[in-house]
């Protein structure tokens, strides 16, 4: 029997740990990227290609056994395209309504999430009226195309308006409540192709300069609060007929949950599953798209993550410590980009913050030495 073969579009550091997860049982990986240095050609085959370029997308899919993603803003005719040729997992409408965040919230409120207060705004007289209006802070984002805070302003005035119009008008525009959260929570699931759904444990996350920088887990989450959720995601899936794994972003403000986005593909958050976890999200999502059953999402204990954003410190450094597990893209150095992270698994309660702030410290020299290369 011929080995299975897994086609990614996109060959970034989620397509190439999917291709490792996928390495594992026996399953080939082919991943699609417009760049010869994409690093999931470091594990996979690489076929390079421009999104727009039907004939090169549909050579990619000759062969494959099914197509997924690993980047929610994959254009969404290529993923039409692949989907002509062999089964698109997850499907097009789930990878279409991620891709706008108006259209996003809607299927949020309607799944019976709640969300953060927020419109639609379509020129700059619609800014001023709801800045007027409503109470700041305001968070302004485009709709479509914003990942890791891009795209995003603050309006905490009316002097913010013409600044914010400056950088973001054009584009087609949500004007958020700014949310005084508690917390950010995410929540990940994966859905076989049989309807099973599993989730993982809930996860806490920090961002900066809207880049995550932290995620521990398995975060305490209200018993009632965390059932309902669920409950609501799954039949949010349940209605999308989807494959795959997913993550859900919320806010935690006084104890309820707002959703802010969904991803519909692996994420970042939910990298400690690799070693964390007794199945990785990574392992999951291949399991899932090809139809095989679900590996147990249970967290083998506490664990934590730490992005590695702009530059890493030496590797011998980061190998020192036992408990700590490296995890590199093997992606050239750029202020703001993720080039890897470490994953701390934890037993010991006293010690865990300890060991994150340690590594903390570690990785924000060498980040502060990118900044301050510019
Ligand atoms: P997003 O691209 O929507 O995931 O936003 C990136 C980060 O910006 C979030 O993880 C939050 O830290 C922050 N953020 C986004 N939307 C809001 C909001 N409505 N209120 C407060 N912070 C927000």
């Amino acid at each position: 029997m011929s080995k299975p073969v897994l086609g990614i579009l996109g060959g970034g550091q989620l397509g190439r740990m999917l291709a490792l997860a996928a390495a594992r049982l026996g399953v080939r990986s082919r991943v699609y990227d417009p760049a010869p240095d994409a690093c999931a050609g470091d594990v996979a085959q690489l076929v390079c290609g421009s999104f727009e370029d039907e004939s090169a997308l549909a050579r990619f899919c000759a062969g494959l056994d099914v197509v997924t993603i690993e980047f929610e803003n994959v254009p969404v005719r290529a993923a039409e395209i692949a989907g002509q040729h062999v089964p698109l997992r997850p499907g097009l409408e789930s990878i279409a309504i991620a891709q706008d965040r108006l259209h996003e919230r809607g299927v949020l409120g309607r799944a019976g999430f709640a969300t953060p207060v927020s419109e639609a705004i379509d020129s700059l007289q619609d800014l001023r009226d709801a800045v007027a209006r409503r109470e700041k802070p305001l968070l302004l984002k485009t709709r479509r195309l914003g990942y890791d805070g891009k795209g995003q302003a603050w309006v905490r005035s009316v002097a913010d308006v013409e600044p914010a119009w400056a950088r973001l008008g054009g584009h087609p525009l949500l004007l958020d409540q700014g949310v005084r959260f508690d917390r950010e929570i995410s929540l990940v699931a994966v859905r076989g192709s049989d309807g099973t759904t599993v989730h993982y444990p809930p996860i806490e996350n920090v961002h900066r300069e809207g880049i995550l920088w932290t995620s521990r887990a398995p975060a305490p989450v209200d018993a009632k609060t965390l059932a309902l959720a669920r409950r609501q995601l799954e039949h949010m899936l349940d209605r999308l007929g989807y494959v795959g794994v997913i993550a859900l972003e919320f806010f935690e403000t006084g104890g309820l949950l707002l959703a802010n986005e969904m991803a519909p593909r692996v994420h970042n958050s939910a990298h400690w599953t690799v070693d964390g976890a007794r199945t990785s999200q990574f392992e999951n999502h291949v399991r899932a798209v090809l139809g095989l059953p679900l590996g147990s999402t249970e967290a083998r204990g506490w664990a934590g993550m730490l992005n590695l954003v702009g530059t890493a410190p030496p590797l011998e450094r980061l190998l020192e410590d036992e408990s700590v597990h490296v995890h590199l893209y093997g992606k050239e150095p750029r202020a703001g980009r993720k080039i890897g992270h470490v994953n701390v698994c934890e037993a010991d309660e006293r010690s865990r913050e300890a060991r994150m702030s340690a590594l903390g410290a570690i990785l924000e020299g060498s980040n502060a030495h990118v900044r301050g290369a510019g």
